[in-house]
């Protein structure tokens, strides 16, 4: 337990942890459960020490108020199977239903609390209100440990304030999660290759901006592709184009070419006429995508040029799908780069929730690569050189 000793001996005592339980769900069908599975070892550590342990955790982006849609029921007893032990489930995250359910565990048991975010003081802007929703959570627990990497970027009540109000400590995963970026920020083996792409284009295009001081090349695929595309003066036709980005882009690519942080595009890219599983698809260069098509993924000859270079690396980080995985005829960019990630020797580093369900999704294992992060947000935000407000509250 010594990653738990500043909350002095659990037995007994009721832990509040806070985790990252945001799994993809179709229906109440769990199609990733990867970031439940990450939960479990803090969970079982904390039960078998003796601590009577309440799970609070967030599901989606529900409105501040409840929402069945975004029940946390079916991550509940999923967790229970991947525990082997019951787990008990709360209706509301601080009302009735979780007071009478937190005083009912004994030592060792575990309970989840309803989703986080069906209250409004969770997320919100204003101290006070938050303040006085985390004074209702810690209302409910004697310790708190701090498990949701995925959320530590956020200045949220049960990943922030809620520290403030309980003696507190950082959970396994997400030590661990910061042991590795320190790896990525810190004496870096060189060459240090990242590779970025998804869809939340102008989220990801800040981490540039610090990753030109740091990594040696720069591999951009996925939908930011396009914006960097039309900043080289290409035609994109209907693919994913940020047209406020473009300058930035620009820039991006002129600072690239004079630090000599090489920034490499793709040189093809594979096209279709609608964004659906079976449009069909067409390889073109880059400087010959129709005007009524749309990129879903690099070319073949640029997933092998990517790939060259992921495999030469010693230090990678990946983060963002190179293509539209989902549907199998726009996943080989991305399946080509998962590949080569396999094949470093060194340090691979997978971020990103659907990064980590694309690998996941394409068959490869999850021991294949060095480390797979629950959090994308929270790992670009810290290369970013960023705070992370959930990890400096720790501190204190
Ligand atoms: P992560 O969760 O790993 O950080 P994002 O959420 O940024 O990644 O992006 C993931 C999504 O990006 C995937 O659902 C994928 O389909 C989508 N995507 C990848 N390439 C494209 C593209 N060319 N056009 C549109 N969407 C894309
Ligand atoms: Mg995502």
């Amino acid at each position: 337990m010594g990653q738990y000793a500043a909350l002095g001996d659990v037995a007994g005592k009721r832990v509040l942890v806070r985790s990252d339980l945001n799994v993809p769900l179709d229906g109440d069908r769990i199609t990733d459960d990867g970031r439940i599975r990450a939960s479990v070892p803090t969970i079982r550590e904390l039960s078998e020490a003796g601590a009577r342990v309440v799970v609070t955790a967030h599901l989606g982006r529900p409105k501040g108020e409840p929402d069945a849609a975004y029940s946390l029921r079916p991550v509940a007893a999923r967790l229970g199977e991947l525990l082997e032990r019951e787990v008990a489930f709360a209706e509301d995250t601080v009302g009735e239903s979780a007071r009478a359910v937190v005083d009912g565990l004994a030592d060792g048991d575990v309970a989840v609390l309803e989703n986080v975010r069906f209250n409004a003081g969770e997320t919100s802007k204003d101290d006070a209100e938050r303040g006085a929703f985390a004074d209702q959570l810690a209302g409910l627990a004697d310790a708190f440990v701090s498990d949701g990497f995925g959320v530590v970027h956020r200045k949220q009540a049960s990943v922030y304030d809620v520290a403030q109000r309980l003696p507190h400590a950082m959970g396994g995963l997400v030590s661990t999660e910061i042991e590795v970026l320190q790896r990525l920020t810190r004496d870096v083996q060189r060459p240090y290759v990242v590779v970025l792409g998804g869809s939340k284009v102008s989220d990801k295009l800040a981490v540039i901006d610090n990753l030109l001081g740091k990594a040696d090349t720069l591999l951009i695929g996925g939908g930011m592709v396009f914006t960097f595309l039309a900043a080289e003066g290409h035609e994109v036709g209907k693919s994913l184009l940020e047209q406020d980005q473009v300058e930035t882009c620009r820039d991006y690519l002129r600072r690239s070419r004079e630090s000599g942080v090489e920034i490499v595009l793709p040189t093809d890219v594979v096209v279709a006429p609608e964004f659906k599983a079976d449009a069909p698809p067409t390889t073109v260069v880059v400087d010959a995508i129709p005007a009524d098509q749309i990129g879903l993924d690099i070319g073949p000859d640029s997933a092998t040029a990517f790939a060259e270079r992921i495999a030469g690396a010693t230090t990678v980080f990946w983060n963002g799908p190179m293509g539209v995985f989902e549907f199998d005829a726009f996943a080989g960019g991305t399946r080509a780069v998962a590949q080569a990630l396999t094949e470093v020797d060194g340090l691979s580093v997978v971020g990103g929730g659907d990064s980590a369900a694309a690998v996941r999704r394409l068959g490869f294992a999850d021991d294949a690569f060095g480390h797979i992060s629950t959090g994308g947000g929270a790992s670009l935000e810290y290369l970013e050189g960023k705070e992370l407000p959930g990890i400096t509250v720790l501190e204190d």
